[in-house]
């Protein structure tokens, strides 16, 4: 990408992350408070097999967790495992994750975990599953196009898992994944299907409004602990309307000079987003 390509996708690709700093994170999250949303941090960033880098990242979730802390903000964090250390060696992403539930812990705040690609799943479930069970304020996100998510769920349930439920952001093959719209979607729905059914707290994270409507019918029906997640910048009118309906929204805002990854996926979801950009480039 030339320099003047990338200052043009950033125009666009700034109305999903807070900025670059942990200062625009923290006006990001006072934002989404103002607006009654409880806001999701993550710094952005990811498949990082450098250590030191591993080190800075592990350090700025900490410096977050205090910062949210003395702004007092409604807020927490949610990690990528490649980031912290998974692109490294297992290991040290455990490590590194207990460093970050433990100050979590210290102010009572929750952890998500971000799910990233497949070759990611499997070590990122397994240590969900050792950890779920001693530490009850931490979540994973599980994603519908991948084919042994039920399985996962039915399993993690049980052990206590709060799940952050979404449809996944990233390419796979068939082998491991729903390739087709309906079949990804009448899995999310199935799976929705499951997390009400049970009784500990999870999360809704999708803007589909379809989703959306049978999670409000599903809440009518089951006394579900959930609230709804949706991304900085796409659907603020849903967010308003689910609020208005008594339902918890938070907010997922990334921010960081990482921004492009995140963004190219963001870009790919919807074809009106790459019109944009391709109109700021010629326009
Ligand atoms: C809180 C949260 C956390 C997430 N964490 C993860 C994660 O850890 N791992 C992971 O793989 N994925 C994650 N995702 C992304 C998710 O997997 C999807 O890629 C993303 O949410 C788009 O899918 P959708 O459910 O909104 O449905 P879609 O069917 O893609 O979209 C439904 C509607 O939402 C709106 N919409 C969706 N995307 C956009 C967009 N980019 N711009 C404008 N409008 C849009 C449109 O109106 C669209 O018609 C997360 C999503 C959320 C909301």
């Amino acid at each position: 990408m030339t320099r003047i390509t990338e200052r043009l996708f950033y125009r666009i690709a700034k109305r999903w992350i807070a900025g670059y700093t942990l200062q625009d994170a923290m006006d990001a999250a006072r934002n989404a408070n103002e607006r009654k949303i409880y806001a999701i941090l993550n710094r952005l960033g990811e498949h990082t097999p450098d250590r030191k880098l591993i080190q800075q990242y592990v350090e700025e979730y900490l410096k977050l967790l205090e910062t949210i802390q003395t702004e007092n903000l409604q807020a927490t964090i949610s990690v990528k495992p490649s980031q912290i250390g998974l692109a490294a060696e297992i290991p040290l992403y455990g490590e590194n994750l207990l460093k970050i539930i433990a100050a979590a812990e210290g102010e009572g705040r929750f952890v998500w975990i971000d799910m990233e690609n497949s070759p990611y799943t499997k070590s990122t479930v397994e240590i969900y599953r050792e950890l779920v069970g001693t530490h009850k304020d931490l979540g994973l996100c599980l994603q519908a196009n991948m084919k042994r998510t039920e399985s996962d769920l039915r399993d993690l349930l049980p052990r206590g898992g709060k799940i952050r439920l979404v449809k996944g952001a990233y390419p796979e093959n068939g082998e491991v994944a729903f390739k087709r719209r309906s079949e990804l979607n009448a899995n999310y729905l199935r799976l929705m299907h499951i997390l009400f059914e049970q009784n500990g707290f999870f999360a809704i994270g999708t803007h589909d409004e379809k989703m959306i409507t049978e999670a409000k019918k599903l809440s009518r029906d089951h006394k579900a602990d959930f609230e709804f997640q949706l991304l900085k910048g796409i659907r603020d009118d849903l967010k308003s309307s689910l609020l208005a309906n008594g339902f918890r929204v938070s907010e997922y805002i990334p921010y960081g000079p990482e921004w492009y990854n995140y963004s190219k996926r963001r870009m790919r979801e919807r074809k009106r987003n790459i019109l944009l950009l391709i109109r700021s480039i010629t326009g």
